[in-house]
């Protein structure tokens, strides 16, 4: 197995500058208090490791995790772990700050928090990836914790990789604590403590969203065609969905290839073929192959980013003829695309609210976890919706309030309830 990727590897994706414009475009409009817009501007706590783990071939390698700890007046720090080349200390910090203000907009009695292992996972061995999870959770240390701060999964990694840190992490504490540290991390496989239905809580709440969507705006999403960016948790699960509701999905774009098809594509068909082919949607037959840089601009009512951040920007804005961005990706419109997107009147579904679907299914994965219950899906689909729906309803409310498009106001609701917790409890000492 090659070991040099990361060093080869794309470096900064731009996403803390997004996230920084974001912050500050919303706390002068809501005239944010200074003493907590000074807190929240700063990170709480940033970990960087360094651990060794012995390869296939006998060699040694070192790798480079990051923990950044955005900040916890709400509750524990919660984000998910990212195995990415692209992946560096700002990327954790923009997409810890995002899941504070995701977990506040929810109503959550979360923090916020993001991590991971700057390597490329498809470089190695499933023995590697094992090894070079439990040594990662190691080295993370009593700095992640049942109640201290919560891991998820993102991208590249999923329920395996969870139950490697849960059983790590619950294996080197004292025997008699074991199940009380299982929920160290959520989005586990269901018989290592999951909840059913996190796999797909993401790309459900995506959905719910545009439900909300189509009826404020009187439309029908039968019929619809939408283009998904990203094939995995998120993408598939939201196609999944969008299917049920009378959809078409037109074309799909991973790391590996842009397939379109004006007639349809079948996401269970693609999916079948992607987890042959090392998730990869490369070289299916159901569709015709295209040029990546033709995807945004291809005639379509939804767009759907669900991969990577700083995805839509200001080259390819301009090209977007749909009625909506429903962002599954965390930051994957830029500030100049953002611009030309409202110019030209496409709606943006704010990530901290399209794709929170996830972390609303991982603390109910941590309350059933809690409370040593076992709960059923239809039920827990049912509290994404519910909490989806009101999270939506505030953003409409502040929206309306401030006379600011739905990102701006989804910051607002989040910082607003951010901004009451440090009045009323004042600052230590
Ligand atoms: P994943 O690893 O399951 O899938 C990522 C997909 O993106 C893959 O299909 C990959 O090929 C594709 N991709 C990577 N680089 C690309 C590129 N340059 N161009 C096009 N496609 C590319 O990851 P995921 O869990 O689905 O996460 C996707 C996005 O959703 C991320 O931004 C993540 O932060 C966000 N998110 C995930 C969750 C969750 O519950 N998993 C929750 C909220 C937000």
């Amino acid at each position: 197995m090659t070991t040099t990727t990361v060093e080869k590897a794309p470096r900064k994706q731009g996403m803390y500058e997004v996230v920084m414009e974001q912050f500050a475009h919303a706390a002068d409009i809501m005239d944010l208090d200074p003493g907590v817009r000074k807190i929240l501007a700063k990170t709480n706590s940033e970990i960087v490791v360094h651990f060794p783990v012995r390869l296939d071939n006998g060699k040694i390698e070192v790798f480079t995790g990051y923990r950044v700890q955005h900040n916890n007046a709400l509750g524990p720090y919660k984000g998910g772990l990212r195995y990415h080349p692209t992946l560096d200390i700002d990327a954790a910090r923009a997409l810890a700050i995002w899941m504070t203000w995701k977990t506040s907009l929810a109503g959550l009695p979360y923090g916020g928090a993001k991590g991971g292992v700057e390597i490329d996972p498809k470089q190695y061995s499933q023995g590697e990836l094992e090894r070079i999870t439990r040594r990662f959770t190691y080295a993370l240390g009593d700095n992640i914790g049942p109640d201290l701060d919560i891991p998820a999964p993102d991208v590249n990694t999923n329920a395996q990789i969870m139950a490697w840190i849960a059983d790590t992490f619950s294996s080197t504490k004292s025997p008699s604590t074991r199940f009380a540290n299982l929920h160290v991390v959520t989005g586990k496989p269901l018989g290592a403590g999951g909840l059913e239905g996190r796999d797909r809580a993401t790309g459900f709440g995506v959905v719910a969203n545009l439900k909300t969507w189509a009826k404020i705006h009187k439309h029908d999403l039968k019929g619809m065609r939408f283009i998904v960016q990203g094939f995995g948790n998120v993408g598939y699960w939201t196609a999944h969905f969008l299917l049920k509701e009378g959809a078409i999905l037109i074309a799909v774009q991973d790391a590996t290839a842009t397939l379109h098809d004006e007639k349809g594509i079948d996401p269970e068909a693609l999916l079948e073929h992607s987890d042959a082919n090392g998730r990869n949607i490369k070289g299916f037959k159901g569709a015709k192959e295209m040029e990546p840089k033709d995807f945004f601009a291809l005639p379509c009512d939804i767009v759907v980013p669900a991969a990577l951040g700083n995805q839509i920007t200001g080259e390819n804005a301009g090209g977007i003829k749909a009625k909506v961005v429903a962002e599954g990706a965390n930051g994957p419109t830029n500030t100049a695309g953002e611009e030309i997107l409202r110019k030209n009147k496409v709606d943006i579904i704010p990530d901290i609210l399209c794709n929170s679907g996830g972390v609303i299914g991982s603390y109910y994965e941590w309350l059933q976890n809690k409370r040593s219950e076992i709960w059923k899906i239809e039920e827990v689909l049912k509290m994404i919706h519910d909490k989806i729906d009101t999270s939506f309803t505030q953003v409409i409310a502040t929206s309306a309030e401030f006379k600011v498009d739905w990102r701006t106001s989804a910051y607002i609701v989040a910082l607003r309830r951010l901004e009451k917790t440090y009045k009323e409890r004042g600052i230590f000492p």
